[in-house]
């Protein structure tokens, strides 16, 4: 699906440059890199204060930890993602309500977000799926209509922008009150471990932040809060000092390999290649395609037989996940999310893709499709 073998290959004196530094100095925690990163992404995404932390879900728990909600307040987010944003809502004794998401987008329903809403909400965060900036406009309407927070989930969009109708244009991450992020191994800008960061404009809320990654202290062992410790350590970041500087050539090449499935998938009926929201780019983070629920499964082991990794982001609705019983939801509640469920194929896209890697899954999947 991904190939990072390929890409440090292909950047290895840099990265290896970065790594030795590291040792060098021995600054294996709060080093010198880490200071540097930070200061280059906040740079590149033109937000006011980033903060490093461990990883993308503890950016997620330390952002809702940061607004001071109550126990049993409710969160609204969407039923089509990864198991993170759940999780620490749950944690955190917080009411997870999950809404349906755009059939074409896969990115959460604005309007279901407005029927979720009850005198006990207090946040909403939407998730940029696959590489799109869900419809913000829309989402930050509805928060500054009832006077909600709204916390990005960007873990797979980093890089993308999104433009308001006034013209207005904005990095992905630093459009709500806080943005959180992952540096995951096969995220758009990576690490070769765990890492994470938060971004906002708001001072108060990057002090609490910071404080809450470095246990509640902002001189150390004077603890004014309950906090974590999560932090990026330093070999990390001084790889995704590397990664950054090539991020917008990374996501060029990804938008190539898109590109090629759009043309050879697009015009095939029985797929449905996937739609760009036209006040987000797309940074494809994932390619997914949709097709008929009835052969999905079939097409995804012919796939494989032929050496065509192919992956379904996401075979269970977050809403029928046994870990999440408890809040009583059932089969039917979410018609799109469950149908997307039985009908998504993410193909393999990576900043090493040739064209003949290319061709041969265009191909092949064609085939397939045709004798299905
Ligand atoms: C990867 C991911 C996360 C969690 O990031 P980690 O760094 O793995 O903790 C959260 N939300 C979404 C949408 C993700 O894709």
């Amino acid at each position: 699906m991904v190939d990072i073998r390929s890409q440090y290959l292909r950047l290895q004196p840099d990265i290896d440059k970065g790594i030795a530094e590291v040792l060098d100095t021995a600054a294996f925690i709060k080093g010198p890199a880490v200071k540097e990163f930070r200061a280059e992404l906040a740079d590149y995404l033109g937000v006011p204060y980033l903060i490093p932390c461990a990883n993308g879900t503890d950016a997620l728990q330390v952002a809702l930890m940061a607004l001071n909600l109550q126990a049993g307040d409710e969160v609204i987010t969407t039923n089509f993602t990864f198991i993170s944003t759940v999780e620490v809502l749950v944690l955190l004794r917080l009411k997870p309500i999950l809404v349906d998401v755009d059939p074409l987008t896969f990115n959460i329903d604005p309007n279901k977000i407005r029927e979720a809403i009850t005198p006990r909400t207090k946040a909403i965060i939407p998730v940029h799926l696959f590489g799109q900036p869900a419809d913000m406009e829309s989402i930050q309407e509805i928060a500054g209509d009832h006077g909600l927070f709204v916390i990005e989930d960007n873990a797979q969009s980093l890089g993308a922008s999104y433009s308001y109708q006034d013209g207005t244009c904005k990095m992905a991450g630093t459009l709500g009150n806080i943005g959180t992020t992952s540096f995951f191994p096969t995220k758009p800008l990576a690490c070769y471990g765990d890492g994470g960061a938060l971004m906002t404009a708001d001072p108060h809320l990057a002090e609490t932040m910071e404080m809450i990654i470095n246990h509640g202290a902002k001189v150390k062992y004077h603890h004014e809060i309950i906090g974590v410790n999560s932090r990026l350590d330093s070999i990390q970041a001084a790889i995704l000092r590397v990664n950054l500087r090539n991020l917008d050539d990374f996501i060029d090449r990804r938008r190539k390999v898109a590109a090629v499935y759009n043309q050879r998938l697009g015009s095939r009926p029985g797929i449905k290649i996937p739609v760009t929201d036209q006040k987000g780019t797309h940074v494809y983070h994932q390619y997914t395609i949709q097709l008929d629920p009835e052969v999905r499964d079939s097409v995804q082991s012919k796939l494989s037989l032929k050496g065509i990794p192919s992956i379904i982001y996401y075979p269970v609705p977050l809403s029928l996940q046994k870990a999440f019983n408890f809040a009583g939801y059932r089969q039917g509640d979410f018609p799109v999310t469950e149908n997307l469920c039985k009908s998504v194929l993410s193909l393999p896209i990576h900043t090493e893709m040739d064209s003949e890697q290319m061709d041969y899954i265009c191909t092949n999947l064609l085939n397939i499709i045709d004798h299905e």
